[in-house]
């Protein structure tokens, strides 16, 4: 990772941002196909408990109106009435009694019981017929709470109503039908002669109609005032409901255990009553025993029943269903994140990185080899630039350091010139003589030493002026050069005063420069220019000796020279 210079590395962001973005797009995802899948689920839900519904529905119908036409025949049989009319004449028990078991062989259970309001005589056979020979079994009566069902049935006159109720006698519950007879042909017009009927065992029917095996669908049937009549669980099931007083009930309030929920489903039965019609069917969403419910509900007119079926969402279609493809969803996401990465960071981290790198070399060392980065559209266009840029800065470093080197050169050899002749100065030609001094010490080469003072030049100054001094030291000088040889080196070592070093020097090479500089002065003429002569002493040296011992022994010879009469030189031995 390349360091950055305020606050995290781009990568760095770059990496929270994209988790970030990893959690808020799989959290939106998820709230998305939840919702998504909810919805779905819910008007699929829908139109699946509508089927159901209608299933269902047609499922108790089918053997329940074939058995309820069956009773209603029985109800209207012409010897059953007679007998019913008058049940006190034994001639018409016979007649009565043979179209009575022929309804048992019609009816599915083969059983039926027929019972006669004017005497209250109950006659009953059942499929094993058991009763053949003593089918009028007993007489109801109305203290007998077990016959109630009979008088409210008279009393409410009802011509038709199903029933679940345990035979005591019997030691089974049945699922009752029972159609009230009436008088078809009497005097007194529709007096009710009984009831007729059936009963189907209710383990058959529970098992043969409620007990689908569906998978999250369940189906009861209720009557007209919520009493549940078939269920799946039989602890539940509201027996002998139409005797029973309200608060004994056992009504759907025992399933539907939000009050809201329960107004909601009796709202919807009463709306049904109402339509009176079997192919409307109505939903309700609703939590039973903790589960989220969908609950279809119609009403079968010809049994004054309604059917509601359930539907548990949650177990036939279960969002969890839907994680794997979320998982698989949110598994592609990652992985396109991690290529986008593996992108930026080819494609611009690490140029990014290495340029930072090359910048950083650059500004230690714009002479170093910059090792830069390839790269591609805008970022090469960016190290092409870079590049450009630290060609730019290579070539002013080097411009300047170039000015830098000739400034010091000429700084260096000011420091050591004589800015009027162009001499060396004293500390130009002291450096000279210490190093022709250190270089002789080690080869033995000797070297001499010319000082030569410009005789009585304060007259020059006071007689001509200080600038015809000034063109008299300029001119000598180039005398001097002029004299000596090329690897000779000539310098002014203050005011009148030249220091000539020889390297390398004979004592013929130091008498015929000397004879040259004497005579050259000496013929020298400039117009208003004064003549000149000069003093010189001289002396050799082979390296054995310091500096200064050399430097006063020619002094010396030159103070010879000036007080043997001046225009001469004098070698010191
Ligand atoms: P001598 O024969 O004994 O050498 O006599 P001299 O007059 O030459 O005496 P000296 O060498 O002592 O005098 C040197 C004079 O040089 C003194 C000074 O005024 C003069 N002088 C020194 N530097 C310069 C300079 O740069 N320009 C000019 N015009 N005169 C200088
Ligand atoms: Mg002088």
């Amino acid at each position: 990772m390349f360091s950055t210079g305020k606050g995290m590395s781009l990568r760095f962001r770059f990496s929270i941002i994209t988790f970030l973005l990893l959690i808020a797009a799989s959290v939106l995802t998820y709230a998305l196909v939840a919702k998504i899948v909810s919805s779905v689920v819910d008007s699929w839900g829908r139109r699946v408990v509508e089927i159901q519904v209608l299933n269902d529905s047609a499922r108790i119908l089918q053997p329940l109106e074939r058995e309820i036409g069956i009773a209603q025949e029985m109800a209207g049989n012409t010897a059953i009435q007679s007998l019913a009319r008058h049940p006190e004449d034994s001639g018409l028990f016979e007649p009565a009694l043979s179209e009575m078991e022929n309804y048992r062989q019609k009816f599915q259970s083969h059983s039926y019981f027929v019972a006669l309001n004017r005497n209250g005589s109950y006659y009953h056979n059942n499929a094993e017929n058991e009763y053949s020979g003593s089918e009028l079994r007993y007489y109801l009566n109305p203290e007998n709470e077990a016959d109630i069902w009979f008088y409210r049935l008279i009393e409410e006159g009802l011509d038709f109503h199903l029933n679940v109720n345990p035979d005591a006698e019997l030691g089974i519950t049945n699922l009752w039908i029972d159609i009230l007879m009436r008088d078809i042909a009497g005097d007194i017009g529709d007096e009710i002669l009984g009831v007729v009927g059936t009963g189907i065992p209710l383990e058959v029917f529970l098992s043969e109609v409620v007990n689908v095996h569906q998978a999250g669908v369940t189906t009861l049937f209720v009557d007209r005032y919520g009493a549940i009549q078939l269920y799946r669980d039989p602890e539940m099931i509201d027996y002998a409901s139409f005797v029973k007083p309200e608060q004994d009930k056992h009504t759907i309030d025992l399933l539907l255990t939000d009050p809201g929920e329960c107004a909601q489903a009796y709202a919807i039965m009463e709306k049904l009553l109402e339509a009176d019609d079997l192919q409307k069917i109505e939903t309700l969403k609703a939590v039973i025993g903790g589960e989220q419910i969908l609950a279809g509900i119609a009403y079968l007119p010809t049994i004054g029943w309604y059917e509601i079926s359930l539907l548990n969402i949650g177990e036939i279609m279960p969002v969890s269903r839907f994680i794997p493809a979320i998982i698989i969803f949110i598994l592609i996401l990652i992985g396109v994140l991690i290529i986008l990465s593996l992108f930026l960071r080819i494609e611009i981290f690490k140029p990014i990185g290495a340029l930072e790198k090359a910048t950083r070399r650059l500004g230690k060392d714009s002479h170093e080899e910059l090792d830069l980065p390839s790269g591609k559209g805008e970022i090469d266009a960016l190290i092409k630039s870079f590049a450009s840029m630290a060609d730019a800065i290579r070539f002013y470093t080097d411009d300047l350091e170039k000015q830098v080197e000739a400034r010091t050169a000429e700084l260096k050899d000011l420091m050591l010139t004589d800015p009027l002749t162009g001499l060396l100065n004293r500390r130009g030609m002291t450096e000279r003589l210490k190093g022709q001094n250190e270089r002789s010490a080690r080869t033995k080469e000797t070297f001499g030493l010319i000082w030569i003072d410009i005789d009585y030049f304060k007259e020059v100054n006071d007689s001509f002026g200080h600038a015809m001094g000034d063109t008299v030291l300029t001119a000598v000088s180039s005398i001097f050069i002029e004299s000596i040889r090329p690897y000779d080196h000539a310098s002014r070592w203050g005011g009148d005063e030249f220091l000539i070093l020889l390297s390398p020097e004979t004592p013929d090479d130091l008498r015929r420069i000397i004879d040259r500089l004497l005579s050259s002065i000496r013929s020298w003429s400039s117009p208003d220019a004064p003549s000149l002569t000069i003093s010189i002493g001289a002396t050799t040296s082979d390296g054995g000796e310091s500096i200064d011992e050399v430097l006063q022994r020619a002094d010396e010879a030159l103070y010879s020279a000036k007080n043997s009469g001046r225009n001469r030189a004098v070698i010191a031995d």
